[in-house]
């Protein structure tokens, strides 16, 4: 069984990424910028998008939050995002969700500009994606499929089962997995992507355990602990897992320690390759938006 290390892969990516930049840079262009557009005061959030802002900086990626107060309209936040649309400097930028409830999310997301919407989450991006054509990926999906082609594992040809149908990762993940794979992402070897034969599972499905045991890759995204089991799968059969739950652990510092939507000890056995929880699929998420935002940028021009 061998790990699919996030952590690691995120951080090679993170030093091309940091290398590229530093030559445009080198050779006199500007530094790609992104914009981080936070409404309100959620904890959660606020933490999401230092964190963002610190892995941009550390790659030579200028980004900064555009930040509001709770009670701003959803007039006046629209007429920032065509302000950011226009700005030749901005190459990409992402409105931090949720909003305030008297603001439309959708009505938000329709309004980027699709070349600069690097988490991927505009009509435009997904409709491009589900074309083949060349579009900025939602980051979770893009980083599995990262993940996969860095450890060289195909996916043609192959079974390959995805649970959970959310519009950030399961649907996007299934149209990535089973295109043809002619117009891909640079940096990306073709025949590491597409042309997978997809099942996707949901809340509904039936008899889960019997699509998963014809699987030859399995990709979980449910937010449920625990729940791909080993009587679920074949042996050498690719597991990832995308879940993350906290579960309540008396002896963790923070009296909580996160785990995925896999029973690990007993799965992974049986797995030629499987992703931890943590230090799989997170790391990738986060690097993804790197790679979006270096897309936009070098698209830009
Ligand atoms: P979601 O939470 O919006 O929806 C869950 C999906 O799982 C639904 O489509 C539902 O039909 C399906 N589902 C739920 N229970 C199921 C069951 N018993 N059997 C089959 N399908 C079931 O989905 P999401 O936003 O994609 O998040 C899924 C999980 O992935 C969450 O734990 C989330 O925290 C995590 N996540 C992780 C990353 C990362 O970077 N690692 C990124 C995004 C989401």
């Amino acid at each position: 069984m061998v790990l699919l290390d996030g952590k690691y892969t995120a951080a090679t990516i993170r030093a091309e990424i940091a290398e590229r930049i530093a030559a445009l840079v080198q050779s006199g262009r500007r530094a790609p910028r992104l914009g981080i557009v936070l409404v309100g005061h959620n904890p959660a959030s606020e933490t999401y998008v230092a964190n963002k802002i610190k892995a941009c900086n550390e790659v030579g990626i200028t980004a900064e939050k555009i930040a509001f107060e709770d009670t701003v309209s959803e007039a006046e936040l629209l007429a920032r995002i065509d302000a950011l649309n226009a700005d030749p400097t901005m190459d990409g930028y992402i409105v931090q969700l949720p909003l305030p409830a008297h603001i439309d999310e959708g009505r938000i997301s329709q309004a980027i500009d699709w070349r600069k919407d690097v988490d991927g989450l505009t009509p435009q991006n997904i409709g491009r994606t589900a074309l083949g054509l060349p579009s900025l990926i939602s980051a979770t999906p893009r980083g599995i499929r990262e993940l996969l082609a860095r450890y060289g594992i195909q996916t043609a040809g192959k079974h390959v089962v995805v649970i959970g149908r959310s519009n950030i990762v399961g649907k996007p993940m299934a149209m990535l997995l089973m295109q043809r794979p002619y117009l891909s992402l640079p940096n990306m070897t073709a025949s590491a992507l597409g042309d997978a034969t997809v099942t996707v599972c949901h809340s509904k499905t039936q008899n889960l355990r019997d699509i998963c045991l014809s699987a030859d890759i399995i990709i979980v995204a449910a937010g449920q602990p625990g729940l791909l089991t080993a009587d679920m799968v074949r042996d050498g059969v690719v597991v990832v897992d995308v879940g993350i739950n906290r579960i309540e652990d008396a002896a963790a510092a923070r009296g909580y320690r996160l785990v995925g939507d896999v029973d690990f000890p007993s799965v992974a056995p049986k797995c030629s390759f499987i992703s931890p929880v943590p230090g799989g699929v997170g790391p990738m998420t986060i690097v993804s938006l790197l790679q979006n935002t270096l897309q936009a940028y070098e698209h830009s021009r």
